[in-house]
């Protein structure tokens, strides 16, 4: 089932008309929910659905009043689908627009539409001029290319075509996690009167359903979902990126505090030490320094906390810089959550960026290997990087050159690897070889097809040589490391080894066609005895290519079919002869010369003489003036 919702957001300066706005969008007055809002757990406070020309309900949030802007912001960046900017056409760009358009950058919230409202309070001079300074404005940001919409909010004039934009805009932000667990920032907590503790958010990621159990964090306070409310109606689950309302059993309303979070149970850290990347952008008046005071905007949480500085003694307008937020309580985060820091007083929105994880403690400021590892946090997941570094097999001192974690860090990893089944283990003198399960069965497949077709191509070479296949394979590996993944991977019956060649387990067997030429062959050769024919001669008798001839010659000798000496080929049961009726002549006269071990063999001088000093190699016999006698005698 694949379930998309929807949510929007608006901002914008103070009575520039966003609540306007949403009546004109949904029909629902967002301000006059406030005062109805004790009648029944549906009323939720500045949210309204609209349904869009597709057909499509879609929920939006209004904003009553600054301060709950950041936190509305936060608590939906997992949720938040678009933002209306509200900018009405008679005032144009006030500090208030300025700055929410500063958090939508820090959030890194690009999917945006401008909306210029109050158009029937203008002149058509004074709107271009407007839209210019806005572009003006955005010119040079991520949000340069968002769309603009002028619309009255009042005479309802642009609106269908705003309601058709927004249509056109949603299909084109990413899909939502419904799947992994339950995370939801809660930004109301209340108690009804016959219906007892509410808690509403805008669920970030998984799905919640009645009857199940979840915890509320930080403090770990177990309840279960009793009811669940999304647009005004009791359903039985609710779905990331909705805007729900549950009812819980198992805490009051008062044991909650604000900033919570509702989980799945131990699906989530808790921390007060954060690592983090920040940012103080462009705009910005001042610079964050060194253990300055601050506020912390995670989700829907607030915190006071003290910024300790690890790479910049200050970090001023427009640039960046890891970090840490030592809080005074703690808060329930994930990395790559996304923050804002505001200044203890006056409220200011200083700075912001990205969570990179919770730390265990308070890190020395200025240390390079702690800098170099939180660059790679920041890159992503550290264990999809050491996964993308193992492609190709290496020890763990080979992959921690690449690392800046020690191995302290590393093992841990490479257990996380195993254990989701991500990782194998070969082995190169006795030392574990890690591979990237995935890479490894692609490296596999990939080397057995090359292999097989190999096989095929050239079915009397029984396999391919091994220089030739990591050659082939284009494998940069030194020689030491090919040869322990062939004999690691003959070991695992990937494939088998038969001396220099490599061969696929299941070999083909040789086609009738060349079963008939070798059989022709060998019969030659049989036949001819002591005096066996060339190469060339066999080929012609057997229909053999020039070209081909010699494989079949490799071939018949691999085999133990027929013996190679001095380039000439005797058919193996020929040579056993040879040595038997050698041998017996020797222990029998003690010697034998050239011209009698032509008489012997029937053979000529041609044959002979090559044949004895094969015999001589083999140490059966040696030589002696013009004589041979047996080896063992001397
Ligand atoms: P908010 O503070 O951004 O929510 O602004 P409101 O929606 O409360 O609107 C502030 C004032 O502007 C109200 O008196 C609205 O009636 C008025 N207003 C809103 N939109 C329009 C519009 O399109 N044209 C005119 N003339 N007035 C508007
Ligand atoms: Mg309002």
């Amino acid at each position: 089932m694949a379930h998309r919702n929807y949510l929007v957001g608006t901002a914008g300066h103070i009575d520039h008309g966003k609540t306007e706005l949403i009546r004109a969008l949904s029909g629902i007055d967002t301000d006059r929910l406030k005062e109805e809002k004790q009648r029944g757990i549906s009323i939720e406070l500045g949210f309204a659905h609209m349904i869009l020309p597709s057909g499509r309900e879609v929920g939006i949030v209004d904003v009553p009043g600054h301060e709950r802007f950041v936190r509305q912001m936060l608590a939906g960046a997992s949720g938040m689908d678009l933002v209306l900017l509200v900018i009405a056409a008679d005032e144009g760009i006030k500090p208030q627009t300025r700055e929410h358009l500063e958090i939508l950058k820090l959030l890194e919230i690009s999917n945006i539409i401008i909306v210029l409202n109050k158009i029937d309070l203008v002149d058509q001079d004074w709107k271009n001029f407007i839209a210019t300074e806005i572009r003006g404005e955005l010119e040079g940001t991520t949000l340069a290319g968002s769309p603009f919409s002028p619309v009255s909010a009042l005479t309802k004039q642009g609106i269908p075509e705003l309601l058709a934009r927004i249509d056109d805009m949603l299909p084109i932000v990413e899909g939502m996690k419904t799947g992994g667990p339950v995370r939801m920032p809660l930004d109301r907590i209340f108690s009804l009167k016959g219906f007892g503790t509410v808690v509403t958010g805008t669920l970030g990621s998984g799905t919640v359903r009645t009857g199940q159990e979840l915890a509320i964090e930080p403090g770990r306070v177990m309840v279960r979902v009793r009811s669940i409310q999304v647009h005004g109606k009791i359903v039985p689950a609710a779905f990331a990126g909705q805007r729900v309302a549950i009812n819980l059993a198992g805490a009051e309303a008062a044991e909650i505090s604000k900033g919570a979070v509702i989980v799945s149970p131990a699906a989530f850290q808790v921390g007060n030490i954060l690592d983090l990347a920040v940012q103080n952008l462009p705009e910005a008046e001042k610079a964050i320094r060194q253990r300055q005071r601050l506020r912390f905007h995670i989700g829907t949480a607030e915190v006071i906390g003290r910024i300790h500085l690890l790479e910049n003694t200050e970090i001023l307008p427009g640039q960046s810089g890891y970090a840490q937020i030592l809080l005074e309580s703690p808060v329930l985060t994930a990395a790559g959550d996304r923050f804002v820091l505001r200044s203890y007083s006056p409220l200011q929105t200083v700075g912001g960026g990205k969570v990179l994880g919770i730390a265990a403690a308070k890190k020395k400021r200025f240390k390079e290997e702690l800098l170099v590892q939180m660059r790679w946090q920041d890159r992503g997941d550290t264990l999809k990087l050491v996964e993308i570094e193992l492609t190709a097999p290496q020890t763990l001192a080979e992959l921690s050159q690449k690392f800046p974690f020690d191995k302290s860090l590393l093992s841990p990893l490479l257990a996380k690897l195993l254990a989701s089944d991500r990782l194998e283990i070969w082995r190169e003198d006795g030392a574990d070889l890690y591979w990237a399960k995935g890479a490894a069965e692609r490296w596999r497949s990939e080397l057995l097809t090359l292999i097989e077709d190999y096989q095929r191509e050239f079915p009397l070479r029984q396999g391919i040589g091994r220089e030739e296949l990591k050659e082939k394979m284009g494998l940069l590996w030194n020689h030491h490391r090919w040869q322990s993944i062939l004999e690691f991977g003959n070991m695992q019956k990937y494939f088998k080894l038969a001396g220099g060649k490599v061969r696929a387990n299941n070999s083909p067997g040789l086609p009738p066609e060349i079963l008939e030429k070798l059989d022709c062959l060998k019969k030659y050769w049989d036949e001819a005895g002591f005096r066996p024919p060339d190469l060339e001669a066999g080929a012609r008798k057997c229909a053999i290519s020039a070209a081909e001839i010699t494989a079949y010659a490799q071939y018949l000798g691999e085999q133990n079919e027929w013996v190679s000496v001095s380039g000439v080929y005797f058919a193996a049961r020929i040579m056993a002869d040879a040595r038997n009726s050698l041998e017996q002549h020797l222990q029998e006269y003690g010697e034998i010369s050239v011209a009698e071990v032509r008489e012997l063999w029937q053979t000529s001088r041609r044959y002979a003489v090559p044949l004895l000093e094969y015999f001589d190699q083999q140490h059966l016999t040696r030589r002696r003036g013009d004589k041979r006698i047996l080896y063992k005698k001397a």
